[in-house]
């Protein structure tokens, strides 16, 4: 339910419906606007008659949210959500590439693909120090020694770092070695992950689940908001179709229908979306033309000797390219690619 106030309504106003709704055991989303504050309730509505909210004075407009995603939803907040993540939004105008191994792999490797990436315009490595691996005979990660090996890059560097987190008794670590926390595709409905995410104070990365609905991905974002964190950003990386010539379908329909639906911002992962490298151009550019923030690319200075996603993953001149690329496009629809 919505709770649209009059404009101009005065503090004093805002505050005895909130204290009303509260005493009724209603939770509060605020969203304040130039002119117009809005209330996003959320509750058990159904036995509550809406329109008493009419006898205040303050109220405007009193709605029924039809979608069961309330926080994410852009009906409880105009502006678009801004995500910064150890000093880089994500979310304005300005699009963000974040780029890195699918794994990391040794101390060498990271500190050479991080110079490279952050000198071609990534702005955010990725890694991943636990992989979730479809044969529990492929390489599994390197744990905390890898954790160890993204804080050290990151000291270096003085860039962010975004890597998955499959398991929450793992999250001490994460706390302390990287500014966002990537929940993968297999996750994407892990429940009682998503809650213990709720309660923490960092950025999360919610990729969609491989054959998920958007009204699902959305939900598992609520839990999240639902637990009070609300710095989520959402990643398609493509969905499960009966095609095979590429690993996934990337859904790019997905760009503007979250748009419409949420204000969170909405990244793409082209590179477990098409599981070839050379798709990797045309699949960005696209997300970027589509209205996506940011883009999430798989590089790794040598692809060939990769131990996991080599097929995937760009080598870095290739980024370097794709950078400038992605840039034009940016530039062509009003954004910018800094
Ligand atoms: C990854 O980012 O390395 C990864 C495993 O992605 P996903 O969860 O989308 O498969
Ligand atoms: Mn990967």
């Amino acid at each position: 339910m919505i709770v649209k106030f009059k404009e101009s309504t005065e503090k004093k106003d805002i505050e005895l419906l909130r204290k009303h709704l509260i005493d009724l055991g209603f939770a509060i989303h605020e969203s304040v606007g130039q002119t117009y504050t809005i209330f996003g309730i959320v509750g058990d509505t159904t036995k509550f008659d809406m329109n008493s909210l009419y006898a205040f004075p303050s109220v405007d407009t009193v709605l029924r949210v039809q979608e069961p995603f309330k926080k994410v939803n852009r009906k409880f907040k105009l502006t678009d959500t801004i995500v910064d993540i150890g000093g880089v939004p994500i979310g304005g105008k300005n699009i963000v590439m974040i780029a890195g191994p699918c794994a990391v792999e040794s101390r060498e490797q990271v500190d050479l693909t991080t110079g490279l990436i952050q000198a071609a315009g990534a702005k955010i490595l990725r890694a991943g120090a636990y992989k979730p691996r479809t044969s529990p005979y492929s390489f599994q990660g390197l744990g905390p020694e890898g954790l160890g090996i993204l804080k050290d890059a990151r000291a270096k560097y003085g860039i962010p770092v975004v890597s998955e987190l499959m398991s929450i008794e793992d999250l001490p670590l994460f706390l302390d070695a990287v500014d966002m926390i990537q929940v993968g595709a297999r996750n994407m409905q892990n429940f009682s992950l998503l809650k213990e995410l709720g309660k923490i104070d960092k950025p999360i990365l919610l990729k969609r689940g491989l054959a998920n609905t958007i009204e699902e991905w959305l939900m598992s974002a609520e839990y999240i908001l639902a637990g009070g964190n609300e710095r989520v950003i959402l990643c398609e990386r493509g969905i499960r179709t009966f095609e095979t010539a590429t690993r996934n379908t990337l859904d790019i329909s997905a760009v503007p229908v979250l748009k419409k639906l949420t204000h969170l911002p909405v990244i793409i992962d082209p590179s477990h979306a098409s599981g070839r490298w050379e798709y990797i151009e045309s699949l960005s550019k696209a997300a970027i033309a589509a209205g996506a923030d940011g883009l999430i690319v798989e590089v790794h200075p040598e692809p060939e000797f990769a131990l996991s996603d080599g097929q995937q993953s760009l080598k870095p001149e290739r980024f370097a390219d794709l950078v400038v690329k992605c840039r034009r496009i940016a530039e062509a629809i009003d954004r910018t690619l800094d």
